[in-house]
Parts: C-alpha cells; structure tokens; sequence
C-alpha cells in the first residue's frame, strides 16, 4: 500500500469502518505529505462456481483468470495495473450480476469486453484461446502472427 500521491509506504490509518458484511473502509494519512485517502477491503466470493460450456463445474480461480490475461497480454505494453484494474472490475461486475455460479462464456466475454479497449492484440489472443470462436479464431490467429512475429514458440503450457 502506497500513497496514491507520494508513493510513500509510511502510511497511517485513522479510521476503519466495516460497511458491511463483506468490506471495510479505511481512512488514512500519508506521513510524508499528510495526503488523505480511503481504502476498501473486500472479501472474495469463493463459493462461486465457473459452469464450463460442457456443463462442468470448477470454483472460481481468479489467479487462474490472471494467467490467461497475463499470457494474452505477453509482450504488449500495458502495464500491471491497467491489468488489476480490468480484473477487479471484471470481477465486481461478475459477483452482482451472478449469484452462486457463472457460465465460464460470461466471465471470457467480460474481460474482452475491457481487453478490447485496452489493447487489440491481446484482445485478438485472449479471443483465439477460445474455441467457440470458430470463425474468428484462425482469423485472430492471422492477425496476431501479423502483429507480433516473435512470439512464437515460447507457450510452455
Ligand atoms: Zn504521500
């Protein structure tokens, strides 16, 4: 945790206040420039089951998640935290609109959605992982070959 103004880690917390059951709010205070922001710490859903397209159930793995967009995003330049940043919003948006479990096409189609505007590379890629895009897909896989010609071969997985 930083200082959203000085980067300083020499922070204070002046106040914490549960909001509700799943998250409490901060209030702190930057030693170094006395800036005052708030935090919010949320408690992630587990009991979340991702219902694969034959019908499977797996608990929701955010880490895994991470891994697909972090592997679409080799190489490109978008930083770790425009990438936190479209995690933690896919995620929001999956844990209100779905209650206990969430069709593995809904959570793919809310990170391209963002990924689209982030950076079309990588969104061509994260959409080529998947295989119902049928048509797309080889075309994806053309373009990627097109825009990034060295990346070939370095998939361990
Ligand atoms: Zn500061």
């Amino acid at each position: 945790m930083r200082c959203p103004k000085c980067s300083s880690e020499e922070l204070k917390v002046l106040e914490t206040r549960a909001d509700k059951v799943a998250s409490t709010r901060r209030r702190r205070e930057c030693l170094q420039c006395n800036h005052r922001f708030s935090t919010i710490e949320e408690v992630l859903r587990e009991d979340l089951a991702v219902v694969k397209r034959d019908g499977r159930r797996e608990s929701f793995d955010r880490t895994k998640l991470a891994m697909g967009l972090r592997r679409a995003i080799s190489k490109r330049p978008i930083d770790a935290e425009q990438i936190n940043a479209l995690l933690s919003d896919t995620l929001r948006r999956i844990e209100n609109e779905f209650d206990n479990e969430v069709p593995s096409r809904a959570i793919a189609d809310a990170i391209m959605q963002r990924l689209r505007k982030v950076d079309a590379i990588a969104w061509l890629r994260y959409a080529s992982f998947y295989q119902d895009f049928h048509g797309l897909s080889r075309f994806a896989e053309e373009v990627i070959n097109l825009g990034v010609g060295d990346t070939g071969g370095e998939d361990g997985d």
